[in-house]
C-alpha cells in the first residue's frame, strides 16, 4: 500500500500515520518529496490499516496488491484447471457446455433433455433441485428426489451433475449426488454458505451476485479459497442494470477482465443472464468468442410448459443447432496448430484441369452416396430420433485431419469435412420433420412438396 500525504501535512500527522502502521506490525517506508510526503506500507496483514486514509492529513490510500490473495494472478501465475471425471474445465481446456433444466420437473423431463444433450455435444448436466425462488409460492424444486434423479441421469449418459446448493445443513446430501456444487445469485454473499463449501474438495460453481461488482465477486471466490476449496469456477449470469429489454445484462467483459486478475476458469450463463431464449444462442456464441472456459445453458423438452424459466430455455432443437454453431467457432479459434506438408506441383494445366473434373464428378457422387446412407439410419431410427451421431462426426473430423497428407491445411479441410455433415444433418432433420407433419397434417397430396422446417421464436419446429 501507498500512503500519500496531503502537500503540506503536518510532521504530527506524519508521525501518526507511521506510528499506526508500525503498531500494526507493518513496515512504513518514508519518502519525502518537495511537496508531499509519500509512505510505502509493506507486510502481509494489510488489512489492519485499511482506514488508514481518513487519519488527518493522509490525501489517499492506494493499494499495489490486489486484496484477493488467493484468486488472484499475482497469488498464482498459472490458470488453474479442474478436473470433473473425464471433462476439465479452465486453463485453455476446450469448451466445456453445462446443460439441462433449470428445475429438475421429471424422470421423463430430465432423462429426455440428458439424452439429447449429451447426443448434442454437451459436457455436463445441470437441474435445479432446490430452487431460490423471488416468490415464495413459486416452485421450489424437488429437492432430495431431483438430486437423486441427476445422479441416476449421470449413470447412464455419463455427463457429470451439477446443481444448487442453498443450505449448508444439505452439504452431504450434494456430496453423495452432484459432482459441481452451484452457488446461485442470491447467495453469492451469504457467506455462511460459501465457508461451508469451502470444507469440502468439491468443484463449486459460484455465481455472480446480480448485485456484485467484480472485486466482491472475488472475494466470495477468496472465501471459499481460504476456507481450503481451490477447486472454484467463476460463473457470470448478468447484473442488474437500468435496461428493461433482457432480464438481466450479461456482462461479457467480465470474462477478459478476470482473464486479467484470476486464474480460476470462468464460465457464462447466458440463460440468466438474458433471460430470453432467442437471445441465448447469439450470446453463448459471443461468450465462447471472448474466451469463456465453459456454457451454462437452460434446455428443456417443453419450455412453454417448464415449471421454472421457461422462457429463457432452449428447446432441443434449438440446443443442437447451438451447438452445431459452437464447434464451427471452436475449430475457428483452434487454427494453425497441425502440420501443413508443402504441396505437390502437378505438371501441364490441361491435365491437371481433367483430373479435377474427374475428382469433381466422383464428390458429387460420393456426397450423395453418403446422403443417401445417412437418410438410411435417419430411417433406422424413426423419424422422432436424430440420425446424426455428434461423436461419430466428431471423430471422422478429427480423423481426417490427422491423415491429412495434402495441400490443404487442417482448417480447410475441417470446413469441408464439416459443411458435407452440416448438409446432411439439415437433411435429415428436414426428412425426419417432413415424415412428422405428413404424419400429423398434411394431406397426402401435399405429402413430398414439404420445405424444410425453420424453428420458430417458439422454437418449435412448424410443419410448412
Ligand atoms: C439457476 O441456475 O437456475 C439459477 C437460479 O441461477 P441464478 O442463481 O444465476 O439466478
Ligand atoms: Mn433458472
Amino acid at each position: 500500500m501507498i500512503v500519500v500525504m496531503r502537500p503540506g501535512a503536518a510532521k504530527d500527522e506524519v508521525d501518526a500515520v507511521c506510528s499506526l502502521i508500525r503498531s500494526s506490525g507493518l513496515e512504513a517506508f518514508v519518502s519525502e518529496g518537495q511537496e508531499r510526503v509519500i509512505i510505502g506500507v509493506v507486510g502481509v496483514d494489510i488489512e489492519r490499516v485499511a482506514h488508514i486514509g481518513t487519519l488527518p492529513g493522509v490525501e489517499q490510500a492506494l493499494r499495489v496488491t490486489s486484496p484477493h490473495k488467493l484468486a488472484s494472478l499475482e497469488h498464482n501465475a498459472e490458470r488453474t484447471r479442474i478436473a470433473i471425471g473425464d471433462v476439465t474445465v479452465g486453463a485453455g481446456s476446450p469448451l466445456v457446455v453445462m446443460a439441462g433444466p433449470c428445475s429438475v420437473e421429471s424422470p421423463e423431463q430430465l432423462f429426455s433433455t440428458a439424452r439429447w444433450v449429451r447426443r448434442e455435444g454437451a459436457h455436463m448436466l445441470r437441474g435445479g433441485a432446490f430452487k431460490p425462488r423471488t416468490s415464495p409460492y413459486a416452485f421450489q424444486g424437488l429437492g432430495e428426489p431431483a438430486l437423486k434423479l441427476l445422479a441416476e441421469a449421470r449413470e447412464e449418459t455419463g455427463m457429470p451433475v451439477i446443481s444448487e446448493l442453498t443450505d449448508p445443513g444439505h452439504i452431504e446430501l450434494f456430496d453423495r449426488y452432484v459432482d459441481i456444487i452451484q452457488i446461485g445469485s442470491r447467495n453469492m454473499h451469504n457467506f455462511v454458505l460459501l465457508r461451508a463449501v469451502g470444507q469440502t474438495r468439491r468443484p463449486v460453481l459460484l455465481k455472480r451476485g446480480f448485485g456484485a461488482t467484480i472485486d466482491e465477486w472475488l472475494m466470495a471466490a477468496e472465501y471459499i479459497l481460504s476456507a481450503g476449496n481451490s477447486n472454484v469456477i467463476l460463473c457470470e449470469r448478468g447484473i442488474r442494470t437500468f435496461e428493461r429489454a433482457t432480464r438481466n445484462t450479461l456482462d461479457l467483459s467480465a470474462v477478459p477482465v478476470l482473464r486479467e486478475m484470476t486464474h480460476l476458469p470462468v464460465v457464462v450463463d447466458p440463460s440468466h443472464g438474458t433471460g430470453r431464449r432467442s437471445l441465448v444462442g447469439p450470446m453463448a456464441l459471443a461468450a465462447a468468442a471472448v474466451g469463456a472456459d465453459g456454457l451454462l445453458i437452460e434446455v428443456h423438452p417443453d419450455p412453454a410448459h417448464a415449471r421454472s424459466d421457461g422462457d429463457q430455455s432452449l428447446a432441443f432443437e434449438e440446443f443442437g443447432a447451438l451447438m452445431d454453431e459452437l464447434r464451427r467457432l471452436e475449430y475457428l479459434r483452434s487454427n494453425g496448430k497441425r502440420e501443413v506438408r508443402p504441396p505437390e506441383v502437378p505438371v501441364g494445366v490441361g491435365g491437371i484441369r481433367e483430373r479435377i473434373d474427374t475428382i469433381d464428378e466422383q464428390l458429387v457422387q460420393l456426397i450423395d452416396e453418403r446422403a443417401r446412407l445417412a437418410l438410411a439410419v435417419q430411417s433406422a431410427k424413426g423419424m422422432d430420433a436424430h440420425g446424426h451421431d455428434v461423436e461419430r462426426e466428431r471423430q471422422l473430423v478429427e480423423r481426417a485431419m490427422t491423415r491429412s497428407t495434402g495441400v490443404m491445411d487442417a482448417d480447410e479441410l475441417e470446413l469441408i469435412l464439416k459443411a458435407v455433415v452440416r448438409a446432411s444433418r439439415s437433411m435429415q432433420r428436414r426428412h425426419a420433420a417432413d415424415q412428422r407433419a405428413a404424419l400429423r397434417v398434411a394431406p397426402p397430396k401435399e405429402r413430398g412438396a414439404q420445405s424444410e422446417p425453420r424453428p420458430t421464436a417458439g422454437g418449435q419446429s412448424e410443419p410448412s
